[in-house]
């Protein structure tokens, strides 16, 4: 999966919902979430967010993100 990161925050271009094929991302007041269970890895959203906030959770260090995502695509709205 795919992870959004904290360079997310404040930013909203979303420039990557509309590329995301399967529509997995949340929105909260701050930033936005991927929803793991729902991402099929196709990586176009990577390349459109001109924060560089969003990584491949294969990279290390995201284990934090990667529940960030989890957690709060659960309870924020769907775009
Ligand atoms: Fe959507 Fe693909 Fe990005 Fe996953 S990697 S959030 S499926 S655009």
């Amino acid at each position: 999966t795919y992870v959004v990161t904290d360079a997310c925050i404040r930013c909203k271009y979303m420039d990557c919902v509309e590329v995301c094929p399967v529509d997995c991302f949340y929105e909260g007041e701050n930033m936005l979430v991927i929803n793991p269970n729902e991402c099929i890895d196709c990586g176009v959203c990577e390349p459109e967010c001109p924060a560089e906030a969003i990584l491949p959770d294969t990279e290390s260090g995201l284990e934090k993100w990667l529940e960030v995502n989890s957690t709060y695509s659960a309870e924020w709205p769907n775009i």
